[in-house]
């Protein structure tokens, strides 16, 4: 594998949101760097745009920046903090960090969970320094009793001041609630901290630079390369040389746990490991009742009850998918590759999690 640093020229950048309240107007100018939009979710990070211009649409799901100009917001000296005001500041700029109050342990995730995303394996090879950077400021954080790096069995991965244990190839092994099962013994242990290496990617860049996140690594086939974040992915496939026909779709993220691109210009965010196109015209999942088969809970790595959650889901009953427990779901998005009716169960189940989700923030503005 081989990694390209790209900073392609951007024309327009589009910064999709997730859960984020948009900060901006349409007909605003902005430096690059500036903060566009806020988090309503906690321990995740603001938006910045990768580009000077001016905003050109804004709605729920996305800004969009035509550039125009390189005016860029000064850096921000993090040399003085620390503590909670250190955290708050790298979440304001940008950076996904869960926030609890004590951490014995602190396990960074080294491990591309699906086939053919090869993004953290990557970062291995390429940013060594960074991630050594962000993993001093994760313990200065979290100031944890013991770190662990999981790292994929026989890449013999290490990090400074982290123990590695080796994770199984085997799917979902790499998950991080699989992860936490394997160095803890249980799947969501208390005072347990697990974070994926892009966040240390992140928070090193942040470190080394003092400005907001606005580049990420992801796999365009069989590279790795740092792109802009708001690059569209038509714009990234178009420069690796792919052409995109009819029917075929924009894949972001890995095969079982990916979504597809609404369009080639929706733009690469912090969460999108990989781009890819599949040509394969077949629907991978239909609007098909439940017939029962029960193969969804055979398979269920949470021992939870997909079929139900999904059928709750499917006519907005929320709360009974919450009872179902829809919260501890991993997403490995093995219910809907074995269901034989091809039901979109993955989609329902993050349907109800966002719904739940939302429901729960706006309880918390009425209180
Ligand atoms: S995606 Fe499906 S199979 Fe995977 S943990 Fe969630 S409910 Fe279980
Ligand atoms: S695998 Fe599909 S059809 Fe079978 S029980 Fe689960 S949701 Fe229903």
């Amino acid at each position: 594998m081989n990694t390209h640093e790209t900073h392609s020229t951007l024309t327009q950048a589009e910064m999709p949101l997730m859960r984020h309240c948009p900060l901006v107007t349409c007909g605003q100018e902005v430096k690059r760097g500036e903060r566009i939009a806020t988090s309503s979710t906690p321990g995740m990070g603001d938006i910045h745009t990768p580009v000077a211009g001016k905003v050109a649409h804004v709605d729920t799901f996305r800004i969009r920046i035509d550039a125009n100009g390189d005016e860029q917001v000064d850096p921000v000296s993090l040399d003085d903090l620390s503590g909670s005001n250190l955290l708050i500041t790298l979440l304001e700029l940008g950076a996904d960090l869960p926030q609890v109050n004590t951490t014995e342990t602190l396990i960074i995730n080294g491990v591309d969970a699906e086939q053919g995303v090869l993004t953290r394996q990557e970062l291995f090879i390429s940013s060594r320094a960074t991630l050594e950077r962000g993993l001093k400021t994760a313990v200065a954080l979290y100031n944890p009793q013991t770190t662990v790096l999981a790292a994929l069995k026989g890449t013999a991965q290490t990090l400074d001041g982290a123990n590695t244990v080796d994770i199984s190839e085997q799917y979902p092994s790499g998950l991080d609630p699989m992860v936490a099962l394997a160095v803890t013994g249980r799947e969501a242990p208390e005072n347990t901290v697990v974070i994926g290496l892009e966040t240390l990617f992140q928070l090193g860049r942040i470190m080394e630079t003092g400005l907001p996140i606005m580049e990420t690594m992801i796999t365009v086939g069989k590279e790795g390369k740092i792109v802009s974040l708001g690059t569209p992915v038509g714009q990234i496939l178009d420069e690796a040389g792919e052409v995109i026909a009819d029917r075929d779709r924009i894949v972001l993220g890995g095969v079982l746990r990916g979504a597809a691109a609404a369009s080639p210009s929706h733009g690469v965010g912090r969460d999108t490991s990989a781009v890819a196109l599949v040509n394969n015209p077949a629907p991978v999942a239909q609007d098909a009742p439940c017939v029962g088969c029960g193969e969804c809970v055979r398979k269920c790595p949470a021992r939870l009850d997909p079929s139900m959650i999904t059928s709750y889901a499917e006519f907005g009953m929320y709360d009974k998918a919450a009872a179902e427990d829809v919260d501890v779901c991993f997403e490995c998005g093995l219910c809907g590759f074995f269901c034989i009716a091809r039901r979109p169960m993955l989609q329902y189940i993050r349907l109800a999690k966002n719904e739940l989700a939302l429901a729960q923030a706006q309880s918390g503005e009425e209180v």
